[in-house]
């Protein structure tokens, strides 16, 4: 199933929805009621961008970046 990334016009919180292609696109955000927009996201990408998980491990490798 596809995830759509939402960005909320009030609060401008983003967050994620997994839907179907079939299913609406969500027009509320549930936790203040605020607008929510769809944000294009390239498909395969993640949205904290790649290398989170590599530069969360505590390799030496992390350490050169410093
Ligand atoms: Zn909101």
């Amino acid at each position: 199933m596809p995830t759509y990334v939402y960005r909320c016009g009030d609060c401008e919180e983003t967050i994620e929805a997994m839907q179907r292609f079939s299913d609406r696109p969500l027009r509320k955000h549930k936790e203040c009621g605020g607008p929510l927009t769809k944000v294009l996201q390239a498909a395969g990408v993640v949205f904290k961008g790649s290398g989170y998980y590599s530069t969360d491990s505590r390799t030496p490798d992390t350490a050169t970046e410093s």
